[in-house]
């Protein structure tokens, strides 16, 4: 007989040291909910099962929190958001954060904004964009404390998306697979364009997953030159 699963707010407690309010636990719960709902419609994920959206898109969108800093009002952009993933987990739990999702593809916004309707959340901007134009506008650039993102491009194209929209002293997080270390070898010529340094490769433990998590965290030490982030296409195309 399979053992039930253990509750998120349980499991967010024992991993990341992160207590629930039973209202945090209630929006996880109508987040599932319209996932599964508006899945049937447009391709959001292909996760669908219960377990699967608790451990593979919640749990593992908080683990980014071990590498939040401290400081109220945190200034995060989630890049290349999709359903959500890390940006709106962390929201939910650390509801001070000024949010922004960013995301190419603008149906999947919709989407976002009904969520935040549902859940009652206040300061999320919804950003339909890519990337490497965001990079490059004025209100944008260098204007986060926080710069993350999950399943969007490898590490050397990723850091162009996200360290232009830094701050010098914050971070870029790039949540990561099996070829994480791999990849990092493959950046050191981007951090030293963009101006960032590789802090550590933090190994995420979550339960019942047989394939390793880690979280790449990167300091942004330097301004990024004008011309980054390149033009849409030339980051992952050409990368540095
Ligand atoms: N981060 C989410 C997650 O982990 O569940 C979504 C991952 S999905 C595989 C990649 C997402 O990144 C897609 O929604 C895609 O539209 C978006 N994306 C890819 N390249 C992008 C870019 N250059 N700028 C903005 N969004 C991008």
């Amino acid at each position: 007989m399979n053992t039930p699963m253990r509750t998120l707010a349980a499991q967010a407690q024992s991993l990341f040291d992160l207590t629930l309010t039973p209202e945090q636990a209630a929006a996880f719960d109508t987040y599932a909910a319209l996932l599964v709902e508006w899945n049937s419609r447009m391709n959001l994920t292909a996760i669908t099962d219960a377990e699967g959206i608790q451990v593979r898109h919640f749990l593992d969108s908080l683990s980014v929190a071990t590498a939040l800093p401290r400081a109220g009002n945190l200034r995060l952009i989630d890049v290349g958001t999709g359903a959500g993933f890390p940006g709106l987990p962390l929201k939910i739990v650390f509801p001070d954060i000024q949010l922004t999702l960013l995301e190419a593809t603008g149906k999947k916004l919709n989407f976002l904004r009904e969520v935040c309707e549902a859940l009652n959340l206040r300061g999320v901007e919804f950003l339909h964009a890519r990337a490497e134009e965001a990079g490059q506008m004025r209100d944008r650039r260098a204007a986060y404390d926080v710069a993350v993102a999950r399943a969007v491009a490898r590490l050397p194209a990723l850091l162009e998306y996200l360290l232009p929209l830094v701050k010098v002293g914050g971070y870029a997080l790039a949540m990561k697979g099996r070829t994480a270390q791999a990849e990092a070898e493959d950046s050191s010529h981007a951090l030293k364009e963009l101006g960032g340094q590789l802090v550590a490769i933090d190994e995420i433990q979550l339960p019942a997953l047989d394939e390793p998590h880690y979280l790449v965290r990167v300091e942004k030490i330097a301004h990024t030159p004008n011309p980054y982030p390149r033009k849409p296409g030339m980051p992952s195309n050409a990368p540095l």
